[in-house]
C-alpha cells in the first residue's frame, strides 16, 4: 500500500548494500489471491548471495520491513512491504519462525512467475520438479502482469 514502487525501490537498494551476486526479476503487478478487496500488489523477486543463515536472513528482512514502515490490520490484507524467502539453496526446513521452501510457493503465480524468470531450471526441494514445471502446473489463475506504470 501507499507508494508501492517507492517501497520497493528502497527495498532494493538495502539488498543491493547487504548482499552479493544480487539479480533482481522485473516488478509484476499482481491480484490479491487471499484477501480480495484490496488493490492489487507489486511483487519482485531477489536471488542473492550471503552468509547468513536462514534465520538470520529471516531476521534482516523483518527489520527491513519494519524500517520501511510496514503495519497490517489484515492478515493477507495491504501492507507497505513483504520479505519472504522462497528458496534458500536446497534448503528443506519446519521451524517455528521459518519454513522453507517458502509453503506457498507452488500454489502462487505471483511468486512463481517471478521466481522463473530469474531461475527457470532451478529445482524445487521436495518434489524432482523445476520452477518452469512447477509453474506449467500451477491451478492459481490469478493474474500476472509486467508492471507498465502509466
Ligand atoms: P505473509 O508473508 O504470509 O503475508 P508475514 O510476513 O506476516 O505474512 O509472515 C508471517 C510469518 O511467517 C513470519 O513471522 C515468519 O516467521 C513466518 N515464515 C515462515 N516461513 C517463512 C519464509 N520462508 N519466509 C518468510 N516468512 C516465513
Ligand atoms: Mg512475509
Amino acid at each position: 500500500m501507499g507508494d508501492r514502487v517507492g517501497y520497493l525501490s528502497q527495498a532494493r537498494e538495502a539488498i543491493r548494500g547487504s548482499f552479493t551476486s544480487v539479480r533482481f526479476s522485473k516488478i509484476y503487478e499482481t491480484e490479491p489471491v487471499d484477501y480480495l478487496d484490496q488493490p492489487w500488489f507489486l511483487n519482485q523477486v531477489a536471488e542473492i548471495e550471503t552468509d547468513l543463515q536462514p534465520e538470520s536472513l529471516l531476521e534482516w528482512a523483518q527489520s527491513l520491513e519494519r524500517r520501511l514502515g510496514r503495519q497490517r490490520e489484515i492478515p493477507k490484507g495491504p501492507r507497505t512491504l513483504d520479505i519472504d524467502i522462497l528458496l534458500y539453496d536446497q534448503k528443506i526446513l519446519a521451524g517455528e519462525k521459518l519454513t522453507l521452501p517458502h509453503p506457498e510457493l507452488l500454489n502462487r503465480r505471483h511468486v512463481l512467475v517471478p521466481l522463473a524468470e530469474l531461475a527457470p531450471n532451478k529445482e524445487y526441494p521436495l518434489s524432482y520438479q523445476t520452477i518452469r514445471q512447477a509453474l506449467d502446473q500451477v491451478k492459481d489463475r490469478s493474474q500476472v502482469k509486467p508492471y507498465a506504470p502509466t
